[in-house]
C-alpha cells in the first residue's frame, strides 16, 4: 500500500532519520581493521536505544536477530553482525540501519572502506554513491518510480557495473516496507506515480560483476553469485512538488 504522510509524520520520520544518520556516522568512526561486526552492532543498538521512543527497526523484523545489517565485500545486503566477523584491511563494509521512532521508520545505508581499499573497490563505492544521487534527482512529484530506476541504472551500467534486480527500494512509514517498490532499473515514465508526501527509500545495490545474487545458508546473507564486490547506498526521502527532502541526514552540528 502507498501512503501519503502528514507534515507531522514527516517530521517524526526526519527525527528517526537523524538518529539513523548519526548511527551510521558512529559506526563509520569505529569501523576499522580488528573490530567485529557484532561490536559495531552493539554500539549502534546502544546509541539508538539512548533516544526516548526509538528502537532499531531491523531487530525482530521478519525475525532478523540484530540491529544493523553488516555486509562485507561480496555480501550485498542482510549480513548478520557476528563476533566471528572481524574487519580486515582492504574490506568494504556495507552498513544498513533502520530506526523506528514513535511508530515511524527511517532507513539508510552506506558502504565504508576499511583502511586502504583497492582502486576497484573505491570506484565501485563512488559509482554506487553517484547512482543514488541520480536516483534522488529523479525523485519528485509527477515523476514515476521508473524514472528513479532508469536514472540509477544509467549511471551504473555506464560504469560497466550491474544493479541487483531481485532486491528493491520501497515505500516506508508506519511499516518498514510499504508500496511502492522502487527498483534500481526501469524505464522513464513507467510505474507508480510519485506524489507529494510519499516517503520512499532509494537504495542502489551495485555489483562489479554480474547482477545475479543468492542467499547463504544462514537464510539472510545475500551474496553476489560470481563472488565480485558489491556496494549499497540508501536514503529515505519525502517527495515534494519540486524535488525531495532527504530525511536520513545528521544535523550539521553533529560533533565528531
Ligand atoms: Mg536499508
Ligand atoms: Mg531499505
Amino acid at each position: 500500500m502507498i501512503t501519503i504522510k502528514s507534515p507531522r509524520e514527516v517530521e517524526t520520520m526526519a527525527a528517526a532519520g537523524q538518529i539513523v544518520a548519526e548511527t551510521l556516522l558512529l559506526v563509520g568512526r569505529h569501523a576499522r581493521p580488528g573490530i567485529s561486526t557484532a561490536e559495531l552492532d552493539d554500539l549502534a543498538e546502544e546509541f539508538i536505544g539512548s533516544h526516548p521512543g526509538a528502537r532499531p527497526s531491523f531487530k525482530g523484523l521478519y525475525d532478523f536477530p540484530k540491529s544493523l545489517c553488516t555486509s562485507i565485500n561480496n555480501e550485498v545486503v542482510h549480513g548478520i553482525p557476528s563476533r566471528e566477523r572481524v574487519l580486515e584491511e582492504g574490506d568494504i563494509l556495507s552498513v544498513d540501519c533502520g530506526v523506528c521512532l514513535d511508530g515511524l521508520h527511517a532507513d539508510s545505508a552506506t558502504t565504508l572502506a576499511i583502511g586502504n581499499v583497492s582502486d576497484e573497490a573505491q570506484r565501485l563505492m563512488l559509482i554506487t554513491r553517484e547512482a543514488l544521487e541520480a536516483g534522488l534527482a529523479a525523485a519528485k512529484a509527477d515523476n514515476r518510480v521508473g524514472d528513479i530506476g532508469y536514472a540509477v541504472q544509467q549511471v551504473v551500467e555506464a560504469a560497466g557495473f550491474n544493479v541487483v534486480r531481485e532486491l528493491v527500494g520501497h515505500g516506508i512509514g508506519t511499516s518498514f516496507h510499504e508500496g511502492p517498490q522502487v527498483p534500481n532499473y526501469g524505464k522513464p515514465k513507467r510505474g507508480a506515480r510519485l506524489t507529494k508526501g510519499m516517503t520512499i527509500a532509494i537504495e542502489p545495490m551495485v555489483n562489479i560483476g554480474g547482477p545475479e545474487i543468492h542467499t547463504l545458508g544462514d537464510k539472510w546473507t545475500v551474496v553476489t553469485r560470481d563472488g565480485t564486490l558489491s556496494a549499497h547506498f540508501e536514503h529515505t526521502v519525502v517527495i515534494l512538488d519540486d524535488g525531495n527532502q532527504i530525511l536520513t541526514v545528521a544535523p550539521a552540528a553533529t560533533p565528531a
